[in-house]
């Protein structure tokens, strides 16, 4: 809609003229809203340059109530930040798990291993929530197949296509230290690390 004022009073103006007016504020408030909570969330998700994105994690030995309540959070996290998957790693907990969005499905994959991929590949820029301003481009297998314990500890198979399939092999990339700009071209990685390299502060 077009940038006029909306000044009326919102919940008790029922006229009919009003009501678009009004849904379309409620809608501006709700955007503001969920863009603050998930800078909120990306505050809380370890940025490139932290260290800890570049190590290696760990087995996971039981999935107990602490991986549990760990993976919830991570997926809240993951929705706050408006994302579609999320790694232990990036939020400083070296354990092999990560959550993903599989389609409008919640899922949680521990100690994840891709047990089979396709020959065919595609090349699709991506992006991630620990190098905020960069997407580049990364050559992905379209199907792969991926296993590992969901969060009662039972042994889950998925066979992905993309987008998930996309997904699942970047998450996994981080439990490994992984990250998009090594996965890249010359030429974008060179752009995306010079986006990455902090500003000089001028005074
Ligand atoms: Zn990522």
């Amino acid at each position: 809609m077009s940038g006029h004022d909306h000044d009326h009073d919102h919940e008790h103006d029922h006229d009919h003229e009003g009501e678009h007016d009004h849904d379309h504020d409620h809608e501006h408030e709700r955007e503001l809203e969920l863009e603050a909570r998930r800078m909120l969330a990306l505050a809380r998700i370890r940025q490139y340059g932290d260290g800890v994105l570049r190590m290696k994690a760990r087995e996971v030995e039981t999935v107990d109530d602490d991986v549990r309540r760990l993976a919830a959070r991570m997926t809240d996290l993951m929705h706050e930040a408006q994302g579609v998957g999320l790694a232990a790693t990036q939020v400083g907990v070296l354990r092999r798990l990560f959550v993903f969005s599989d389609e409008g499905d919640d899922r949680v994959i521990v100690n994840p291993v891709i047990t089979r991929r396709s020959d065919e590949t595609e090349v699709e820029d991506e992006g991630c929530l620990s190098l905020r301003e960069v997407l580049v481009p990364v050559e992905r297998s379209s199907a792969v197949t991926i296993e590992g314990l969901d969060e009662n500890g039972e042994p889950v198979k998925l066979e992905l296509e993309l987008p998930s399939a996309r997904v699942v092999q970047h998450e996994l990339d981080h439990l490994d230290g992984v990250l998009i700009v090594d996965r890249t071209d010359d030429e974008s990685r060179r752009a995306a690390l010079a986006k990455l390299r902090p500003q000089p502060v001028l005074r």
